[in-house]
């Protein structure tokens, strides 16, 4: 193959280590000039409280110490908090305050992972606007999110967090998520967004979290980087660096990271904060002998605001009257953090946005909670539907509901629920109730207990199978409990927890047909569920309004349209897994499964339970062959490819055909496939339509021998199709 072409993007070896210049503003240079060190420094310590303040926090405020708080208590809680920064501090900075504010404020959205499964890009930036306008209401100004660390592993609890294992998918999804976020609202209803966590946290070995990454720097570039990447050019206010170490070093003293590859390459240059106490961090893991050395580290690192260790705020006037701090650093932090005032119209009008009645009518209100029902709706996957189970019919007259989910509440809304309360979600059993009304019985039982993953509670499942022998058709609804996903939510197993496996084969026993929801955060190994379940649904933890929607897909009154954002492994051993791994010298060959000497698993197949881009519909789809415009194209050129996908059912439904790129022969091995497009084509009953795509030369690029974009010359595969591993094919060559 021949080189045609590397763009310009500096690598490890050829970077510069100067940081890009903090933006300068007539107003915030007159604020910094007039600031006294304790009072800069003051900006820089972002602290967390529950509750009421006490009065030594007061006493702080009052004294500047504080420039930014973390924790939500709503509008008028805040608006007395900047009303003593304001008035009774010398400088009257106001202050700034953040929140997690992940999936929504009060009115849950689905989990972030789940939203992704709905590859609906302006849904995912709108749901995001919601929750920007609840929390500007509340008093927030800044949110630690989106999340968008890559992961491969699903035993890693944060899994839930980001948009799924493929960097392209991803990529649209942070900017989404940032847009949605700090632009999409009417002036003040945006908040600013902070990217987290820079970068590689998603790759905590073995699912643990807070563990150690080792990632290749080929890794980092191709799979970790790609949606930081989207962040900072949808102009992402903020960065979160993560807790992990890159290549040893912890991210927030690591300069290769923050100095070179973020502020050089990405081109990012606002603001820079830790995780949770991360100056503690770099002594903990024995990278700095104690917490001079440690927060010395940090703030020439560019890290601009320390969230809850105290550090700087306790130890940086020190460490500048010393000599071992330059005061430029903590001038320049102090840039960033009223350059984010700035931003959220603090410096302008301190007060915009701490009131009462705005917060009043806008959180749980009824546009807002459509929205989530909407998104909810678009977001789950339909796994499996055999002999028409789903939707259920007029003729089902008795339904039992059974399983330790059915009535949650709280699991509903999952992990990083902001101040979403329990008693507001629609359980999936009340959604039921509501949505089948009078017209069917609808039974219950809990089958099983769930409490901390231990094995009693089987006494229950004898009355579960009762119901369901009563019943004409079961509702399982199994999963997860909101803790067991999430920040250190690590699990070694990928079973569905405690009995309920067991109670599902009981119950199957009763030969009723049966639909199981699962409510998870996370991919489970679903293999025996789905063996024993004629439907299945991957609800996610689906939020506020889950019950509902939940409800109107079981009676059809929605059309499932969702496809899987990451693949389902089939045994936990395959973990991690993914659709688009490496061409290897011993390959996989479809089709052939007594190859000895291939890349694979002697006792367990190589495919996942579901792929990768997989969903079913309550209609069908058929895909025509891929033509192309022309087999050759060169770099100024593009090729359109074409499928035509006609829906072949009775019932109009929406297709997700995604569009796969592999070139044959590089430098550097390629994946097998990797999503490069796709496009969402509404079709009626009998419709067919043409899904088009152009392939140009910035789709055919990889990172090359030298970690520089490089495209090269030769043969190219073009997949389309319903899922990873359902597509069509086509061959065409690039030349120069
Ligand atoms: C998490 C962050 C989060 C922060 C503040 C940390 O433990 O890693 O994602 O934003 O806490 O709540």
């Amino acid at each position: 193959t021949v080189v045609l072409s590397a763009c310009a993007m500096s690598s490890k070896t050829t970077s510069t280590t100067t940081s890009p210049t903090t933006p300068t503003n007539p107003t915030i240079e007159a604020i910094l000039a007039d600031l006294t060190l304790e009072e800069k420094v003051g900006q820089l310590h972002l602290i967390n409280f529950e509750g009421e303040p006490t009065e030594e926090q007061l006493e702080q405020i009052r004294q500047g110490k504080i420039g930014s708080i973390l924790k939500s208590n709503g509008a008028a809680q805040n608006l007395k908090l900047q009303q003593v920064a304001v008035e009774q501090s010398r400088a009257g900075i106001p202050i700034l305050f953040q929140e997690d504010v992940i999936h929504g404020y009060k009115t849950i959205a689905p989990v972030p992972l789940a939203e992704a499964a709905s590859w609906d890009i302006p849904a995912i930036q709108q749901s995001a606007a919601v929750a920007a306008r609840e929390a500007s209401a509340g008093g927030i100004q800044l949110t630690y999110a989106p999340m968008v660390d890559m992961s491969r592993d699903p035993r890693w609890g944060r899994i839930i967090e980001a948009a799924g294992e493929d960097p392209y998918l991803a990529s649209l999804v942070a900017a989404a998520r940032v847009k949605g976020f700090q632009e999409s609202g009417e002036p003040g209803q945006n908040i600013l967004a902070t990217v987290k966590h820079f970068a590689g946290y998603g790759a905590s070995l073995a699912g643990r979290d807070y563990n150690i990454q080792d990632l290749s720097e080929r890794e980092l570039r191709e799979v970790h980087l790609p949606p930081f990447k989207a962040a900072v050019d949808a102009d992402v206010a903020a960065v979160m660096v993560a807790y992990t170490a890159h290549d040893g070093v912890p991210l927030t003293a690591n300069r290769y990271m923050v100095q070179d590859v973020l502020q050089g390459e990405l081109g990012f240059n606002g603001l820079i904060m830790t995780d949770w106490a991360t100056i503690f961090n770099l002594v903990r893991a024995g990278t700095a002998e104690n917490l001079e050395d440690a927060t010395t580290a940090a703030i020439q690192n560019s890290i601009h605001m320390d969230m809850a260790s105290n550090q700087y705020s306790e130890l940086l006037p020190k460490l500048v009257r010393e000599g071992r701090v330059d005061e430029q650093l903590i001038d320049d932090a102090v840039r960033q953090v009223l350059m984010l005032k700035y931003k959220a119209g603090l410096l302008q009008d301190p007060y915009g946005r701490f009131d009462e009645a705005l917060e009043k009518a806008e959180l749980l209100s009824d546009a807002n909670i459509a929205a989530t029902k909407e998104m909810a709706l678009k977001s789950m996957v339909l796994l499996k539907n055999e002999q028409q189970t789903l939707p259920i019919t007029n003729e089902v007259k008795k339904i039992a509901v059974i399983g330790p989910f059915a009535k949650a509440q709280k699991d509903l809304i999952g992990w990083w629920p902001g101040l979403g309360e329990a008693k507001d979600v629609v359980s999936i059993l009340s959604g039921i109730e509501a949505e089948f009304g009078d017209s069917v019985e609808i039974t219950y039982a809990q089958g099983v207990t769930i409490d901390r993953f231990n094995k009693a509670g089987a006494e229950l499942i004898p009355e579960a199978v009762k119901a369901a022998e009563q019943a004409d058709m079961v509702i399982m609804v199994l999963g997860e409990q909101e803790w067991m996903s999430g920040e250190g939510g690590g699990l070694a197993s990928l079973h569905l927890p405690g009995l309920q496996e067991e109670l599902l084969r009981q119950v199957a026993k009763t030969d009723k047909p049966i639909a199981t929801v699962i409510v998870s955060g996370r991919p489970y190994v679903l293999t025996d569920v789905a063996q024993h379940s004629d439907a299945l649904l991957q609800a996610w933890m689906p939020g506020t309004t889950g019950g509902t929607a939940v409800a109107e897909i079981l009676s059809g009154k929605f059309n499932p349209q969702a496809k899987l954002p990451v693949t389902f492994p089939q045994h936990q051993g395959q973990v991690p897994i993914f659709y688009s791994y490496k061409k290897t010298s011993h390959p996989f060959v479809e089709g052939i499964t007594e190859d000895r000497y291939s890349t694979t698993y002697r006792d367990v197949p190589h495919e996942p339970l579901y792929p990768f881009g997989f969903g079913l519909s309550y209609t069908n789809y058929s895909y025509s062959d891929v033509t192309l415009n022309s087999t050759t194209m060169d770099l100024q050129g593009s090729i359109i490819a074409s499928v035509e996908v006609t829906n072949t059912g009775d019932v109009a439904g929406r297709e997700i055909v995604q569009l796969y790129l592999h070139d044959k022969v590089a430098s550097v091995t390629q994946p097998v496939k990797l999503l490069k497009d796709f496009t969402i084509l509404d079709l009626a009953p009998g419709e067919s339509k043409t899904a088009k795509f152009t392939i140009t030369k910035d789709k055919l690029a990889f990172i090359g021998i030298d970690y520089q974009p490089t495209i090269e010359a030769g043969e190219f595969v073009v997949f389309i199709g319903a899922n990873s591993a359902d597509v069509k094919s086509a061959e065409f060559s690039l030349t120069n």
